[in-house]
């Protein structure tokens, strides 16, 4: 790269190929807060280095197998209660009802989802289970992968803090796995704060999950939840705890970064969304202290500017859905995949559907799974575009 000069000497710093340190990451999110223009140009000059001019998203059917959960996070309104009328309760005959859909569609990723373990809490979640024939949701969920990938659509499973033994069992299946890591700080898991009730969100815990994922050379989605209480060192420090694990197992293929929206039957229904420019400098950030890695927001949580963030750094747009809503923030729905598309091109940029498992870690995935995957690929391993059509 041609050297760039910017005012900033720790920005011209990680154009000379240096590292950004945790020091550095806080003084450069400080610098920003009066002027965060050359952090943006930092990041967008980053971004256009290590992953050109194509935005990807990847073109999912979500299912919604459990939404029954054993813990309570003061945020969340995915989890429903026995009772309640959002209940999701997936059969397999539902499933395969879906999987079909998908297929119609030309969808590419089947999106588990459940809430944590439900069946440890629910007696109405154990009925269920026995109903399908299993003892457990991972149980079921190695079934339901089993059946979306025969049914040519590629699993994705975000099921919580799922075991070694599970996950190693799911990767005969999946083309990747996902767990949020949130924050990495336990200050957010103490009294009053939103992961008090949920055991599963202390951040010891979620990165065993991404280390033994590690272990087992499996693909990871993982990522941030902004503006939940922390303070911007809690979530830069959480920025390099990514990056550490990454550094260590090389099995961190994508970091999210999603902006908390309120919602209204909510302990946190009072908190406002973060303001947008925080939101902004921690994604410049984020490509900044990982230059090459895969990086997204979400375009329905951000539905009038999501295209800015393209200054700001990111190169995809995560699982988009043209036939199920987002369970996870209902009130957000997804836009049209030909308005992004339109909107990327007018920045200038491309936008290319790809797989659950980003095209430099198929190695990882299981040689059935990868020459599935590899049968309606193009060369640079996204969704070949004579498929979609
Ligand atoms: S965010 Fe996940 S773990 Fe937390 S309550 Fe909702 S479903 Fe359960």
């Amino acid at each position: 790269m041609s050297r760039i000069i910017l005012n900033s000497e720790l920005l011209n710093k990680v154009f000379d190929g240096r590292e950004v340190t945790l020091d550095d990451a806080y003084q450069i999110y400080q610098d920003a807060e009066s002027n965060p223009h050359e952090l943006y140009r930092a990041a967008e000059i980053l971004r256009n280095k290590n992953k050109g001019r194509i935005v990807t998203y990847s073109r999912k059917v979500f299912f919604n197998v459990v939404n029954l959960c054993r813990d309570t996070c003061s945020y969340c309104t995915y989890k429903s209660e026995p009772g309640d009328s959002k209940i999701s309760m997936m059969s397999k005959q539902d499933v395969a009802n879906l999987i079909e859909v998908g297929k119609k569609f030309k969808c590419t990723e089947a999106l588990f989802v459940t809430g944590e373990r439900p069946e440890q809490k629910y007696s109405k979640a154990m009925e269920w289970l026995k109903e399908n024939g299993f003892s457990s949701t991972s149980e079921f969920l190695v079934h339901t992968s089993e059946m979306a990938l025969k049914g040519g659509l590629f699993p994705h499973t975000n099921a919580g803090n799922l075991t070694k033994s599970e996950m190693n069992q799911l990767k005969k299946t999946n083309a990747s796995l996902g767990v949020m890591l949130e924050n990495a700080s336990e200050r957010l898991t103490g009294k009053g704060m939103p992961h008090e009730f949920a055991p599963s969100k202390n951040p010891r815990a979620r990165r065993r999950v991404l280390e033994n994922a590690g272990d087992l050379a499996i693909p990871m989605t993982t990522g941030l939840l902004v503006g939940i209480g922390e303070s911007p060192f809690e979530i830069i420090d959480s920025i390099f705890t990514i990056k550490s694990i990454h550094q260590k197992y090389g099995n961190i293929q994508e970091v999210i970064l999603q902006n908390f929206q309120p919602k209204p039957d909510t302990l946190m229904q009072n908190t406002p969304t973060p303001q947008e420019k925080y939101f902004k400098n921690l994604v410049a950030l984020t490509r900044l202290v990982m230059p090459e890695m895969n990086i997204q927001i979400p375009p329905n949580l951000s539905p009038n500017s999501y295209q800015d963030f393209l200054q700001t750094g990111i190169n995809d747009w995560g699982g988009i859905s043209p036939i199920t809503p987002d369970y996870v923030n209902p009130e957000f729905s997804w836009p049209q995949i030909s308005t992004v598309r339109e909107n990327c091109k007018k920045s200038g940029f491309d936008l290319r559907a790809r797989f659950p498992t980003y095209p430099e870690f198929f190695h990882m995935v299981d040689s059935g799974v990868r020459s599935r995957m590899l049968e309606i690929a193009d060369l640079d391993g996204l969704v070949n575009e004579e498929y979609l059509i």
